[in-house]
């Protein structure tokens, strides 16, 4: 496990003395962070590495992971594409689920902490059934700019008894919630598995394990099988693109373990794209592992994030980091990433044409897209990396505690 002192090489000493500073008043207080899974999607992924470099910072933090059946995760996935703007049918049954659920859990997750950190909605009813003796912050880090009404009249319930609502992006405030809300932007870890440098040898044999063919080049989209990350809309760009241009698509997405919708998605991809996977032209990889994500976002030509929402998008800061050119929508937290022609492409997500295009130029003049990577990493380097967000929720904790 890494320490805050490793970091010093990728973001220089004053941002480790700023961390350093801000944790002085702090030391030994107890932080609880509570979410729904340990893999997959970007909030498992930032608190692996959080929860190590904030203990390292001299605070006391935890971890703990919320059970539940898979009807519960069924509800809760309907919960979170509702809070993304769709319909629900708010039964009477989910609902009591949904809070039965989290009362069960709380009878045996004790809490000993001075902040509780919870995340995203699944545990988000958890703080009813304590006595609540210390500050609790609700963490979303879904694109809360459209929620379902309906939904979003009950989630409230929940969510006004938290002392500060942190979400990914300015936009994402709401006026009718009136608790105190702030806006933390999500990081990546420049030195995990999937973001640590690569030598061209460990790259080729890694495609190899995973039978990507490198023969010509390959553009790719590496995200959950969810119709909100488009999946179907890749596939349609990358026909237009290949009517052009010799290469080959890699859509590469885990099944997380509280996204049961995963499978129906990744079956309407096989199904829709027989004939490209059939022609070794579409690669599909439905294999968690980090080092493969690296590899897949070092070697591609272009990395495509065709999201219909997204409430940050960790996968395109991981491209950017990897100096690549990006091509993304211009949804949720993309635009907070990428300076459109600077650092990458911002493409409206419902233009195919527009993004074959974007990724066209990237795969036709590679010089602009190198320049362009370079300028990306610097980005990255000031605004999204791991060492941000300690420092952020050390100030957040102690703004809640009071020192
Ligand atoms: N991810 C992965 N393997 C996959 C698909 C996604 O490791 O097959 C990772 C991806 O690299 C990123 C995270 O899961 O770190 C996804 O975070 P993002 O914010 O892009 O989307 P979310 O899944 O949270 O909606």
């Amino acid at each position: 496990m890494y320490t805050l002192d490793d970091f010093r090489d990728v973001v220089g000493d004053k941002v480790l003395a700023d961390i350093y500073r801000a944790a002085r008043g702090l030391y030994g207080v107890k932080v609880l962070h509570v979410n729904s899974t340990y893999y997959g999607g970007g909030v498992a992924e930032m608190l692996y590495t959080l929860i190590p470099l904030m203990n390292d910072a001299g605070i006391s933090a935890d971890w703990r992971i919320m059970r539940g059946t898979p009807d519960f995760f069924n509800i809760t996935k309907e919960f979170h594409n509702a809070i993304q703007g769709d319909e629900i049918t708010l039964t009477d049954v989910k609902k009591d689920l949904y809070q039965q659920t989290n009362e069960d859990f709380a009878s045996y997750c004790k809490i000993d902490a001075d902040v509780v950190i919870i995340h995203d909605p699944q545990p988000l009813p958890m703080i009813q059934y304590y006595k609540k003796s210390q500050p609790w912050v609700w963490r979303c880090h879904v694109d809360l700019s459209h929620p379902n009404p309906e939904l979003w009249r009950f989630l409230k319930r929940f969510i006004l008894r938290y002392n500060t609502a942190i979400v990914s992006h300015e936009m994402y405030k709401k006026d009718d919630l009136h608790v105190d809300q702030r806006v933390i932007a999500p990081v990546i870890d420049p030195l995990s598995l999937k973001n640590k440098d690569l030598t061209p040898d460990q790259i080729t044999e890694i495609l190899k394990t995973y039978n990507v063919p490198t023969d010509k080049p390959f553009i790719t989209q590496i995200s959950r099988f969810d119709k909100w990350k488009d999946p179907l809309g890749v596939i349609e760009v990358y026909k237009m693109v290949r009517k052009e241009f010799d290469c080959r698509l890699v859509l590469c997405g885990s099944m997380a373990s509280d996204d049961p919708e995963g499978m129906v998605i990744y079956d309407e991809v096989q199904q829709r794209a027989k004939e490209l996977i059939d022609n070794r032209e579409l690669i599909l990889i439905s294999v968690e592992n980090n080092t493969m994500v690296n590899a897949l976002q070092r070697s591609a030509a272009a990395i495509i994030q065709k999201s219909i929402r997204e409430g940050f998008g960790l996968t395109v800061t991981e491209g950017l980091w990897k100096g690549k050119p990006v091509i993304a929508s211009h949804v949720g937290g993309i635009p907070l990433q990428i300076i459109d022609g600077e650092t990458g492409f911002l493409v409206d997500p419902h233009d195919l044409r527009g993004c074959a295009d974007r990724v066209l130029r990237v795969l036709r003049e590679p010089k602009m897209a190198e320049e362009i990577g370079v300028k990306a990493k610097e980005e990255v380097r000031k605004k999204f990396l791991i060492t941000r967000l300690v420092f952020d929720d050390l100030k957040l904790v102690s703004d809640l505690v009071g020192h």
